[in-house]
C-alpha cells in the first residue's frame, strides 16, 4: 500500500520521537548545503534523525526496515558533504549525527569502535588520551562523518604510508534495506573471549562491499579501526621545492621516496597555493627561490632522534639528487604544530577553511572553490598536470583570482591522489560557465586515460566510470539488487 506523506511521518515520529523528524522547508534546504554549494538540489521529503543511548541502542534498522517495506527511497547524510548525499528520488534524508559516540578504545590491540555518525575529529581526540592516532589526517576539521568517509573513499595526511581511511578499517557493523544487522571483519568476532583484533575471518572478505558505495548497499551503524602509536612531536616537517620544467625529477622523488617507505606523507602543491598568502604578507616571499614552482610537503615519522637522522638522510639525499631545493619557511609557516604557533601569521594546512585555513587568504581574494578528486600512476603526474595547465589556460581560469593550484595526496599505491582547485565567484554566471567548461574537460582527459574517482556517482561523473568496467559493474548491480531489491539505499548513485 502506498502511504501518503503524513503517514510516514506519523510512522517516523513513532519510531524516533517527534522532536527528530522534520518536514520544514527551511530544515530542508540547511540540510541540503554541501561544499558542492548549488550543484545539488534535491531535497527530501522528510528528514529523521537517528539518536543513539550512552549503550549503542538505537532504532536504525526499525527505520530502515519500515523504509523497505514501503519502497520510500532513504539516503544517510553524514557532515558537511560535497553533495553525494543530495535525496536524489527525495524519501527520507537520514541524519546520522545523533549516533556520534566512540564506544571503545583498545590501547593494546590499536583499535578503536565508534558509531557511523562519529566525526572523525573525535575519534583523533578519543586515541590521542591514549598515546594513539588514526595515520590519516583530512583537512576537514571537525565537519565530516566516520560512516561517511568509509563509503566515500576518505583521505588525509599519513596516506602515502599507510593508505585511505578505508585501508585502517578492520572491522563494520552495517544495516541492511530490510533491517538485518551484519558484522564484518573484526566486529564479527565481538561477544568472544577474544574480541575484534583483526581484519580477515574464515569467510570471503565482504568489507570492501560497504567501502566506495556511496551509501547505496547498506548503512554503517559501527566502524573498527586500525590505529598507530603517535604523538604530535614524532611528526616532523620538510618541503622541497622544483621549477616548471623539473616535473618528471618530482616524479622521481616521490617514486624513491613511497618505495623506500621512509615518509609519512608528501603533499604535491604548486605555487599558485602561495600566490595570495605571499601577496598578504602571511610566508616571506624573500625566502621563497624566485623560480619554485612545485611544493612538496614532506612529513617524516620518528620516535626519537636516531630514526629521525636515519630518514632524514635518507630523504635529503633523494630530494637533492633530483634537484629539489630546501624551503623553511613553507614549513614553518603552512605545516603542522609549529604553524599554528604562528598564530595569525601562520596557515596551516590541516584546516581548510577556519581561521588561517590555507584557504582562507584565498577564498578573500578569490572566492568560492571547486575541487576534482580522482587517482592516476605517479608516472603520469607530468602529462597530467600539463593537460590541466592547458585546459585552465583555454577556459579563462589560470589567473590569480581564480587560484588553479594543485592541492594533491601521494599514496602507498604509488598513485597521485590528485586534486585540482579553481576558485570562483558562485554568483556570476559567466563564471560558473567557465568552470563547467573545464570540469568537463578534466573529466575528457582523465577518463580517457583510466582515471579512478574518489566516490563518483551516475549523478556526478556520469555513467562512464563505471560502464567501463564492463562485466563488474553488471556484477555490483547484481549484488546491489540481491541486498536492496527495492533500490532505497541512495538510489539514482550507483544505480
Ligand atoms: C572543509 C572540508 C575539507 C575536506 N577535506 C577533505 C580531506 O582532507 N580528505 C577527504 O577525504 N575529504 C575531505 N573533504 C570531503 C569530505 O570527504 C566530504 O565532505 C565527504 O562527503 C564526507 O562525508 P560527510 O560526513 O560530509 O557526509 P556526506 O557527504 O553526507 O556523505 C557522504 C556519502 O556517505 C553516505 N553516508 C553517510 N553516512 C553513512 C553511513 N553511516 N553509512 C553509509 N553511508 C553513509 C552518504 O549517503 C553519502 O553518499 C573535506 C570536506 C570539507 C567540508
Amino acid at each position: 500500500m502506498m502511504l501518503t506523506l503524513d503517514n510516514i511521518v506519523s510512522k517516523l515520529k513513532e519510531i524516533v520521537g517527534p522532536r527528530f523528524v522534520s518536514t520544514n522547508p527551511i530544515d530542508k534546504i540547511n540540510y541540503q548545503h554541501s561544499l558542492a554549494y548549488g550543484a545539488y538540489k534535491a531535497l527530501p521529503d522528510v528528514i529523521v534523525r537517528v539518536e543513539s543511548d550512552e549503550n549503542g541502542n538505537h532504532s536504525l534498522a526499525e527505520i530502515l526496515a519500515f523504509a523497505n517495506e514501503h519502497k520510500i527511497p532513504i539516503v544517510a547524510k553524514g557532515g558537511v558533504g560535497m553533495g553525494i548525499s543530495s535525496p536524489l528520488k527525495g524519501g527520507i534524508l537520514l541524519d546520522m549525527l545523533g549516533m556520534d559516540k566512540v564506544l571503545t578504545v583498545n590501547p593494546k590491540l590499536q583499535h578503536v569502535i565508534a558509531e557511523g555518525g562519529a566525526s572523525v575529529y573525535s575519534i583523533h581526540h578519543a586515541l590521542r588520551q591514549h598515546g594513539l592516532m588514526l595515520p590519516n589526517y583530512g583537512t576537514y576539521g571537525p565537519s565530516v562523518v566516520i560512516g561517511a568517509m568509509v563509503t566515500k573513499g576518505g583521505i588525509g595526511y599519513g596516506m602515502t604510508r599507510y593508505g585511505w581511511i578505508a585501508d585502517l578499517v578492520i572491522g563494520l557493523e552495517v544495516i541492511l534495506p530490510g533491517g538485518t544487522v551484519v558484522r564484518l571483519g573484526a566486529l564479527a568476532n565481538q561477544g568472544t573471549d577474544f574480541g575484534p583484533f583483526q581484519k580477515w575471518i574464515h569467510l570471503p572478505d565482504l568489507l570492501g562491499l560497504f567501502t566506495l558505495s556511496a551509501g547505496a548497499l547498506g548503512i554503517i551503524s559501527r566502524v573498527c579501526l586500525r590505529a598507530i602509536e603517535g604523538k604530535r612531536e614524532w611528526l616532523h616537517d620538510y618541503c622541497y621545492t622544483f621549477r616548471r620544467n623539473q616535473l618528471e625529477n618530482v616524479q622521481e622523488s616521490m617514486l624513491q621516496l613511497v618505495k623506500g617507505e621512509i615518509v609519512y606523507d608528501i603533499h604535491f602543491t604548486d605555487r599558485w597555493q602561495y600566490y595570495w598568502p605571499m601577496a598578504e604578507g602571511l610566508c616571506d616571499k624573500t625566502k621563497m627561490p624566485e623560480d619554485a614552482w612545485f611544493f612538496l610537503k614532506t612529513m617524516l615519522f620518528a620516535r626519537d632522534s636516531e630514526e629521525l637522522a636515519y630518514k632524514e638522510k635518507r630523504m635529503r639525499k633523494i630530494y637533492e639528487e633530483q634537484g629539489g631545493v630546501e624551503v623553511q619557511e613553507i614549513a614553518a609557516k603552512a605545516m603542522g604544530a609549529r604553524a599554528q604557533e604562528h598564530g595569525l601569521h601562520g596557515w596551516p594546512d590541516f584546516h581548510i577553511m577556519g581561521p588561517d585555513g590555507w584557504c582562507s587568504s584565498i577564498v578573500r581574494h578569490a572566492g568560492m572553490f571547486a575541487v576534482t578528486s580522482k587517482m592516476y600512476p605517479i608516472t603520469f603526474l607530468r602529462e597530467m598536470y600539463d593537460l590541466d595547465e592547458a585546459a585552465k589556460r583555454e577556459c579563462g581560469l589560470w589567473d590569480p583570482e581564480h587560484s588553479p593550484q594543485h592541492d594533491s595526496y601521494v599514496t602507498r599505491d604509488l598513485a597521485i591522489k590528485e586534486e585540482y582547485f579553481v576558485f570562483y565567484n558562485p554568483y556570476d554566471e559567466e563564471d560558473i560557465a567557465k568552470l563547467r567548461r573545464w570540469m568537463g574537460k578534466v573529466q575528457e582527459f582523465s577518463n580517457k586515460r583510466g582515471v579512478v574517482w574518489t566516490a563518483p556517482t551516475l549523478s556526478t561523473k556520469g555513467p562512464y566510470p563505471y560502464e567501463r568496467l564492463t562485466n563488474l559493474y553488471d556484477f555490483v548491480k547484481e549484488i546491489k539488487r540481491l541486498v536492496d531489491p527495492n533500490n532505497i539505499l541512495n538510489p539514482g548513485t550507483l544505480y
